[in-house]
């Protein structure tokens, strides 16, 4: 940590090698008023650390997590923000790594880079929450992947932009935004003084998704077992799954099943009758444990939902009456996964 408190009670935040080669009193920290010392390597820079073993409310300190900090806390000054590191609020035990202030707003600033489980992250939230203050969580390098998937989703947000994650790479100095949509992921790019979109198309993979379905048979994965055990009942192979529930994927990460299992689900509730309105948005109430817990479970299902019925639209199977969703044609199920591969050629 960068800030500590020293015996007359001020609190002194380290900027510099040089300056903590000056100091020579001695330090608490500020949340549990225990010791901490200076450590000034080479490598790392200038920090307290707890003597002991650290407190609660404080993240075990990582290069890229002290990196990180000084990071966000110069881009918020680029910004026109005056900018405070590891500001401690007693109130709810809790340390905002940084604080960007401006005009009497303060917008707390979390970057994680040691694990941090999702009911953590929830009530860490909440508890900026209770002061009134909004926290933006951004993701350290352990979270780098090249698709978003479910070790991300506990960062997703949701804002006017649309469904999005943050990542800092401190050492390369870019933060970085990505906004997810259907087909495609925008990724802005942000050095201190420069801007840079990438688009990153999701490639459709049908060959692979086909054969992990008869993969997740073959070794009897338990939710894939579970939807097999309701397809058996109408006679019909999940193997054998129609080709629409892979295409056209909304690609949202944080759901309790994959997408494609979400899809089956709802066909075989669905697929042989007109479909009431009601009872089809009654059925996805049923998967709300998703975990995004910046996220309103119903909003990402929602998402889920609607590029569904737009690819069945679409697609010609499903058209829509002011309270039926009714078939033109129900997708085509095959016998076998061999006999689905065929078709696609
Ligand atoms: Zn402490």
């Amino acid at each position: 940590m960068f800030v500590a408190q020293a015996e007359n009670g001020r609190l002194v935040t380290l900027r510099d090698h040089q300056q903590a080669k000056a100091l020579h009193e001695r330090f608490v920290c500020p949340a549990c008023l225990r010791p901490v010392g200076i450590r000034n390597g080479a490598l790392m820079p200038a920090h307290f650390y707890h003597l002991g073993p650290p407190c609660a409310a404080s993240e075990a300190e990582s290069l890229p997590h002290l990196l990180g900090k000084q990071w966000l806390a110069t881009l918020g000054e680029q910004f026109g923000y005056r900018s405070e590191l590891e500001v401690y609020y007693p109130a709810i035990k809790q340390r905002a790594d940084v604080v960007w202030l401006r005009g009497g707003k303060r917008t707390v600033l979390e970057y994680q880079c040691s694990p941090l489980s999702v009911e953590a992250l929830a009530r860490r939230t909440e508890g900026y929450a209770k002061l009134d203050l909004v926290v933006i969580w951004i993701a350290g390098p352990r979270y780098f992947d090249r698709w978003p998937a479910s070790k991300q989703a506990k960062f997703l947000r949701y804002t006017a932009g649309g469904f999005q994650l943050l990542f800092l790479d401190p050492q390369a100095g870019v933060l970085s935004q990505w906004t997810l949509h259907a087909d495609h992921i925008d990724q802005r790019l942000q050095w201190p003084n420069r801007v840079q979109q990438r688009r990153l198309d999701y490639a459709e993979r049908l060959v692979a998704e086909a054969k992990a379905v008869q993969a997740g048979l073959r070794f009897r994965e338990p939710k894939v077992m579970a939807l097999q055990a309701q397809a058996a009942k109408q006679g019909l192979n999940v193997a054998g799954v129609p080709w629409v529930v892979h295409q056209q994927l909304r690609h949202l990460p944080g759901l309790v099943l994959p997408e494609w299992q979400l899809r089956t689900w709802w066909l075989l509730q669905f697929q042989t009758a007109p479909i009431q309105k009601a009872a089809e948005a009654a059925f996805w109430h049923q998967f709300s444990q998703v975990r995004t817990p910046l996220v309103p479970a119903q909003a990402v299902l929602e998402a889920v939902r609607r590029q569904w019925l737009a690819v069945l639209k679409q697609a010609g199977y499903l058209q829509e009456t002011s309270l039926f969703w009714q078939w033109r044609q129900p997708p085509n199920w095959y016998a076998t996964v061999n006999e689905k591969l065929q078709q696609l050629r």
